[in-house]
This record gives structure tokens, sequence and C-alpha cells, in this order.
């Protein structure tokens, strides 16, 4: 599924700190999301999934800092709306856009409902807080239809937190996000803290509601299994870098960078052919001690001389222009290298 590009990075570099203290924390981030499209961003802890999403939506607080690139909203509706420059946004029409075209439900989100009030009074609280023509019935009927749309009995309305399962806690912060009907959805790691079956179930009403509404979807997690089942493509990070970018079913089958190869070999998928488990040796390096070259290089049990000299830059390797992947393996290293 591929429609026109809904939200374009271009570039991103995102800094903790300033001065000589400064880390990289994201480096020239290229990603394209499209209408009506799952995207998965997958890594291991630290590569950089929460501070792409937080920049993305201009939540990134100090000493985080955006210190180049783009990012693009595309507006639906007529091919030659003038796209949104995220990062120029006022702090006004920012909380504007956040909720009614972009919404983000974060790491742990289940634990942010607040536990004094209502499911129904933090699902009305959404509409009362955006839509002020809507009459208190109008707010109560739109928020029985958010529940029953994340399968949840409208009789839980009246319930606290508390008296919710996590997976049902999860599904009401699904609903939340979804209140004002945004373009886009972007989850970071919302299923974590759940059950692996309760993290499916929430996933396949995701993608029925994604069909049903029409959001496009970035989703992201550690555990890549779960995007070959429900992402339409994948992105995988590591360092702050994107180093592989295809169709799920393609990573599945013939992953190129050989950090995605390591992330498939380390979870258990739930279907298709069982994968050893190796896992990946080593583990992912400081921000203030970024390998040079390639990031990678150190755990790689491919990496030949280029890889600790020169930083491999995303490409389609030749006859796949689907796909991109940022490794010497897969394009011709510059004569002038070695
Ligand atoms: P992920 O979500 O993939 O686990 P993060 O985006 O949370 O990764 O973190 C990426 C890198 O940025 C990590 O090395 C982390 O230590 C660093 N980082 C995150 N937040 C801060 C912060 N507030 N100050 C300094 N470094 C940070
Ligand atoms: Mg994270």
């Amino acid at each position: 599924m591929t429609g026109s590009p809904v939200l374009t990075i271009r570039g991103l570099t995102v800094d903790y700190g300033t001065g000589t203290g400064a880390v990289r924390a994201l480096r020239d981030i290229d990603l394209t999301l499209h209408r009506g499209e799952v995207l998965g961003l997958a890594g291991e802890s630290g590569s950089g999934k929460s501070t792409l999403a937080y920049a993305v939506t201009r939540l990134l607080s100090p000493p985080g800092v955006i210190t180049g690139g783009e990012v693009h909203y595309h507006p639906p509706g007529a091919r030659d709306a003038a796209p949104v420059d995220l990062l120029a946004l006022s702090p006004r029409r920012l909380r504007a856009f956040r909720w009614q075209e972009l919404s983000i439900v974060f790491q742990g989100a289940m634990n942010s409902l607040n536990p004094v009030h209502t499911v129904h009074s933090q699902l009305t609280d959404v509409l009362k807080a955006h839509r002020p023509g809507m009459k208190a019935a109008e707010r109560t009927a739109r928020a029985e239809e958010l529940l029953s749309l994340v399968g949840i009995s409208t009789d839980r309305l009246t319930a606290f937190p508390h008296q919710l399962s996590g997976g049902m806690r999860q599904r009401v912060m699904i609903a939340m996000a979804l209140a004002l009907e945004p373009e886009i959805v972007i989850m970071d790691e919302p299923t974590t803290a759940l059950d692996v079956v309760m993290q499916r179930q929430i996933l396949r009403q995701l993608v029925r509601l994604r069909e049903e509404l029409g959001f496009s979807v970035v989703f992201i997690t550690h555990d890549i299994s779960l995007l070959i089942e429900f992402s339409d493509r994948i992105a995988i990070m590591y360092g702050g870098r994107i180093v592989e970018e295809a169709d799920a079913a393609e990573i599945y089958r013939d992953p190129r960078h050989p950090y995605s190869d390591g992330l498939l070999h380390s979870f258990p998928a739930l279907h298709g052919p069982r994968r050893e488990l190796t896992g990946i040796p080593g583990s992912p390096p400081h921000l203030s001690a970024m390998p040079a070259g390639c990031a990678f290089h150190p755990r790689c049990g491919k990496a030949f001389a280029p890889c600790a000299e020169r930083v491999p830059v995303p490409a389609a390797p030749d006859g796949e222009p689907a796909r991109s992947v940022a490794c010497w393996l897969h394009h011709p290293v510059p004569a002038d290298s070695v």
C-alpha cells in the first residue's frame, strides 16, 4: 500500500547538548511515510527511534536540539496543497496540529492515563479542547464510538483506569489518539509492557482501523518480528542512522544489511519458517564513542576494509529501486578509499 507522501523527513539531524559536550543522536535521516501506510521503525534500544519520534512531532525537549534537516507534512486533498513545514510551526499552530493531524502514543502510554478521571472524562477532554462547538451529548456519543472502535464495551466509559486491564488501558490510549481522526498516528513502543498475545491483538486491531479510517502509522518497536507481521514497510535504525528500508516482506525474505539480518535472528517469529535465534554479538555503541566508518562494523561478521573508514550512505542496490541500504557490501566502494 503506497499512496502519496504524507510525511517527508529529509536530512534530519539531532544533537543532545551543545558545544563540545554535544553528542549526535540522529544523523541525516531521510524517511517518507505514505498515505495509508504502516511504517515500522526497528532497532535496538538507544538507536534513536524515540528521538526521531520526538523530533518529528516537535516534542523534543532540552538538551535535545534539531541541528539540521526538514520535516514536511502533506495535507490530504488537493494535490498541490502546500506542504506544512513542521520545524517552522508556531507553538499555537503546533498545538492544533498535534491530535488533529498527527497524534502520538508514547512508550508506557498505558500508564499515562489520569488515575482519578474516568475513561469518559479523558476521552471527552480531548474533544472539549479541540472541538469547542461540540455539545456534551455529542462528545459522549463520540467517546462511545471511539471505545467501540478499539473493541471495548461502551459500559467501560464510567470506569477508572485501575479498573481496566493493561491491554484495555492501551486501547483507550489508542482511542484517544484517534479521537480527532488524525492523518498520522505515531506509536512509540506502545505495547512493550503487554504480553505477546495482547500486543498482537492490539496491533491487529490497529491495522484494521487503519483500513477503515485511512490514517498512516509509524510503529516503533525493538521487536522486528511484530513489524514483519503488521507493517507495509520497515526502516531499521542503528547508531542514529537508517541502515536499511524496504517492504516488510522483502526485509524478511532477504535482509541486506547484516544488522537487519541480526535483528531478524534476535526475535522469534510467530509465522513462517523458524530462524535460529543467534542474536547480535556485542552491544550498541555509545553516542560519545561512535565508531568511525559504518557504526555497526565492530559487531559485523561481514565487515571488510572500507567499513571501518567510510560511512556508507543509504542507496538503492542495483535493480531494486524500492529498497535502500547503507552498507558497503551492496555498493561500489569509491576507488580512493583503501
Ligand atoms: P531508542 O528509542 O531507539 O531506544 P532514543 O532515541 O531514546 O533511542 O535514544 C537515542 C540515543 O540518545 C541514546 O544513546 C540515548 O542515550 C541518547 N539520549 C536520549 N535522550 C537523551 C537525553 N535527554 N540526553 C542525552 N542523551 C539522550
Ligand atoms: Mg525509545
